[in-house]
């Protein structure tokens, strides 16, 4: 499916972008390129969005994503903006919590089952088909809830059972029929093999963390950003928006009601980002990654980042944790957390604690979200001089909207949507 929605009016230099996080900076970087005039009005007062880095006494805290995975656009645009990506420390663990303990996710139990259920035939990957029922044959809903939710809701925060099988794996969206597992297996290792090889892979980070990203690419830009924006919105040349679904329906309800309705039945997930600094390193998580957490252990978080063994330079003298729950948390919320990961706690260990809460923090990648996509993408058909840009339409990833706001400015024009 493409991932902008809509295109530009070619009579028309002047660009307006509603919001100025990472998905209006990147496409309004793009456009600029090309010879627009781009202005960009962001209601709050800074740009960014859910990109941002305090910097605190204890150590510098990002306060929404803490990493860009590489693909060969992102590789692009940071050469282009000159900025030396800071790669995360290599052959870190990634652990899972299992019985209570982190370990490696490959355990005997699970492969077992591949091993056992790998010749059966996957389900068809029908429109409504999730991930969970995806997977289920293969290797059973409680494994379903121990290993596959916590895997993807790392990436997702949404449980396998929500997730929907063509937006999470979109390069299957054509594969309707797969003879076994295996099969599907060895597509999944030809298609990771097909992608260019970067010199630079995996996570990355900046000198000053990814606030280094968003004020390069806000200098870089060289456009107006119009910050602390409230006058009402406004159809004025060409116009994208790069608000959240939710916003967009507001902003829309009047001028595009039939768009604004789809825009609304998106829904989001909210999320706490707390990030703890510990005068002791959490034992269990020596050289991991973090450790992801099943729904069903009692833990607040499902998630917890191990900052200072992934970007060790931005973390000197701090051990810094940063954990990650589905529901707005207290601080002392997530210390429970700490308690059960750290074994002999003592409340002087806590150097120091930050917590933000994000209501609408990710969008939920379900069945609804790709129906209304695909609606809005047949809505915006009729030609029109407005855009729909942002991490519910083109991925939720920083990368894929990279990939997304490139590949729209080489042909802002152009709008055949196939899904
Ligand atoms: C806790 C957390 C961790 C994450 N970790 C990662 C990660 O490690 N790697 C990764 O790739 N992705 C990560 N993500 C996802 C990524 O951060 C988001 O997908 C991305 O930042 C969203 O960008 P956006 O521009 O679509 O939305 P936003 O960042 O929400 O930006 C929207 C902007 O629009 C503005 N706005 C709202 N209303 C109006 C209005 N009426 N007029 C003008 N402006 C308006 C807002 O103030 C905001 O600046 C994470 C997200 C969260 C919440």
């Amino acid at each position: 499916m493409k991932r902008v929605i809509g295109k530009l009016n070619p009579t028309e230099k002047n660009v307006n972008i509603w919001g100025a996080g990472f998905s209006g900076l990147i496409i309004g970087y793009y456009l600029k390129q090309k010879g627009y005039r781009v202005t960009i009005y962001e209601r709050s007062a800074k740009i960014g969005g859910k990109i941002g880095t305090k910097k605190t006494a204890a150590g510098p805290i990002e306060i929404g994503a803490n990493a860009l995975y590489m693909n060969s656009d992102a590789m692009d645009l940071l050469k282009e903006l000159r900025l030396e990506p800071m790669p995360a420390a290599k052959k870190l663990r990634r652990l899972l919590l299992l019985n209570g303990k982190p370990k490696r996710p490959l355990q005997l139990a699970l492969l077992t089952k591949l091993t056992l259920n790998g010749h059966r035939k996957p389900p068809l990957i029908s429109e409504g088909l999730s991930v969970a029922d995806f997977f289920r044959p293969l290797i059973g809903s409680e494994n379903i809830s121990k290993f596959i939710s916590p895997i993807l809701g790392g990436i997702y925060a949404s449980p396998a059972e929500q997730l929907h099988f063509k937006s999470v794996f979109s390069d299957f969206s054509h594969q309707a029929q797969f003879d076994s597992y295996w099969e599907f297996s060895k597509v999944m290792i030809r298609n990771q093999k097909l992608k260019p090889k970067l010199d630079v892979a995996g996570s990355v980070s900046f000198e000053g963390g990814m606030q280094t990203l968003i004020n390069r690419l806000g200098e870089t830009l060289r456009t107006e950003i119009k910050l602390n924006y409230k006058e009402a919105f406004r159809i004025k040349g060409n116009t994208i928006l790069c608000t959240d679904a939710g916003t967009a329906a507001e902003l829309l309800s009047e001028l595009r009601p039939e768009m604004s309705t789809e825009l609304r039945r998106i829904r989001y997930q909210e999320l706490t980002s707390a990030t703890v600094f510990l005068k002791r390193e959490i034992r269990s998580l020596h050289h991991a990654f973090g450790v992801l957490i099943p729904l069903e252990t009692g833990f607040n978080s499902i998630g917890v980042i191990n900052n200072k063994a992934i970007f060790p330079a931005n973390n000197e003298n701090v051990y810094s944790y940063t954990f990650i729950a589905r529901k707005k948390c207290t601080n002392e919320d997530i210390l429970a957390d700490v308690k059960a990961l750290y074994g002999e706690f003592v409340p002087e260990d806590v150097d120091f604690i930050d917590n933000t809460y994000w209501e609408k923090a990710l969008p939920v990648y379900d069945l609804q979200r790709y129906l209304s996509v695909k609606k809005l993408h047949q809505l915006a058909q009729a030609g029109d001089n407005i855009a729909i840009f942002g991490n519910y339409a083109a991925g939720i990833s920083l990368r894929e909207m990279i990939s997304a706001a490139r590949s729209f400015a080489l042909s802002p024009l152009d709008y055949k949507e196939s899904p």
